[in-house]
């Protein structure tokens, strides 16, 4: 077996990014991929670092510092959101943006990966501080952002308003409105139907894709869903829809139980009058947070942040399959023992690829000046998350691997194979 010297970015095993470098270098050796395309894979095409200097509100100038990592473009312009947070530093854009190169190449969508973020605290900034720093960030990358070149979207930190603004800075700086330069923004400025509850629509076609696998017929089967927000709410209430009976829900606040059965729509309605919290609801008695992953449930949903499934908890799940809603939620010591025990696991880049599909729609749209019912948008993602989800259980079937590591062959496999044809790029 070859052996590479070159260390993952993040060295911490149970740290999320980490894991998937352990998980990429797994898929990279059954493969049998060369030592040179290893390298190819994995050195980013291009690592931005840009000094903002915005006007605060009390007059004073503050110098941010703002990154874009293109990881790949083999593929397609590359795609990949941008986060506001204190803790964003280059390390961690550069393994989020090998992140989106996977994801966007397991459902074989026409994109590379990318990501950005900027180290600062939203929370601690007034809407004009934060708009001007996202326009001082789109001028700093109007070499780098482009519809055919690089198209951002909203990662932790920012959402629809961010991506207004950078829509229109970029706009401004090229003389015409382009639409298509960022994904997710909101639906007057050219945002798609359906990308709202898109990543938690993908999250239930590859739970119930993988529930046909395992015989479990949704109308008997039950779930607990951890983080009751975009993706978990969602998540939820499509698979109430299909059948499937929600006997726990969490969210910061703590974890609701009922064995009968949660009224998702109640519990969604009930959040969005209280503040976004669960807190409070009735419809469920309370357990402790961390009982929501040992319940004898058939199908475990982590949908709210990473590393929640670790050795130190694994041992306690009874869940048939967990489909994985949120980016990296099991940490990479768990996954051993996960498939000692004999779990399905649908995988972060695979289960919640159903945000960076509708995204595309949402670009796709944009290019060709027309709006897509809701209805085409759905049939075609769950076309795609159905077709995606297949090619990784036969892929999975085919080297003996779990769907994890499955996941990751189809994804570098595509990528490494582009790379071959094209000769390089
Ligand atoms: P969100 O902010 O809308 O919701 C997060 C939810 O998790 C909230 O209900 C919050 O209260 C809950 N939560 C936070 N900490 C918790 C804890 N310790 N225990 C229980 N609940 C907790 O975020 P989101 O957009 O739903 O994203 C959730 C996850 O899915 C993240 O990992 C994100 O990266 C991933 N993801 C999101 C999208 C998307 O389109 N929104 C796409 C792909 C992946």
């Amino acid at each position: 077996m070859m052996t590479y010297i070159e260390p993952a970015p993040i060295t911490d095993k149970e740290n999320p990014l980490a894991s998937m470098m352990q998980r990429f270098d797994k898929a990279v050796q059954l493969l049998g991929i060369s030592e040179e395309m290893y390298h190819i894979l994995k050195v980013p095409r291009k690592q931005v670092i840009v000094g903002l200097p915005v006007t605060m509100d009390n007059g004073e100038i503050r110098t941010f510092e703002g990154y874009r990592v293109i990881h790949s473009t083999i593929l397609g312009p590359s795609k990949g959101g941008i986060r506001f947070d204190p803790a964003v530093n280059l390390d961690e854009v550069r393994a989020l943006a090998a992140w989106m190169t996977w994801k966007c190449a397991v459902v074989d969508i026409p994109y590379g990966g990318a990501k950005g973020g900027i180290a600062c605290n939203p929370r601690q900034m007034s809407a004009g501080e934060i708009e001007r720093l996202m326009r001082a960030y789109t001028t700093a990358m109007l070499d780098v952002f482009g519809p055919d070149q690089d198209i951002p979207a909203p990662d932790m930190g920012t959402g629809p308003r961010e991506m207004a603004w950078l829509m229109d800075e970029y706009s401004k700086a090229k003389g015409m409105t382009v639409q298509a330069v960022v994904t997710g923004k909101p639906l007057v400025l050219g945002g798609s139907l359906g990308r709202t509850e898109a990543t938690g629509r993908g999250v239930m076609v590859t739970a119930l894709a993988g529930m046909e696998k395992l015989r479990l017929n949704p109308y008997k089967a039950t779930a607990a869903v951890q983080g009751f927000g975009n993706v978990g709410s969602h998540a939820a209430s499509l698979l109430r829809e299909r059948g499937v009976c929600i006997q726990a829900i969490s969210d910061i606040s703590g974890a609701y139980y009922n064995q009968g059965g949660i009224d998702i729509e109640a519990a969604i309605a009930y959040r969005d009058r209280n503040n976004g919290m669960l807190e409070g609801f009735q419809g469920a008695e309370m357990i402790a947070p961390e009982e929501l992953f040992s319940l004898p449930v058939d199908v475990l949903v982590p949908a709210a942040k990473e590393d929640v499934i670790t050795h130190h908890n694994v041992a306690n799940i009874q869940a048939k399959m967990i489909v994985e809603g949120a980016n990296g939620p099991t940490s990479f010591r768990a996954d051993d023992i996960i498939n000692e025990k004999g779990i399905m696991v649908v995988p972060d880049i695979l289960a919640n690829a159903g945000g960076v599909t509708v995204s595309y729609f949402e670009w796709v749209q944009n290019r060709i000046g027309y709006k897509w019912t809701l209805e085409r948008i759905n049939r075609r993602t769950d076309r795609i998350m159905k077709d995606s989800f297949n090619k990784v259980y036969q892929t999975a079937q085919q080297y003996q691997v779990p769907l994890r590591i499955a996941a990751y062959i189809v994804a570098i496999d595509k990528v490494a194979s582009t790379y071959k044809y094209r000769g390089g790029y």
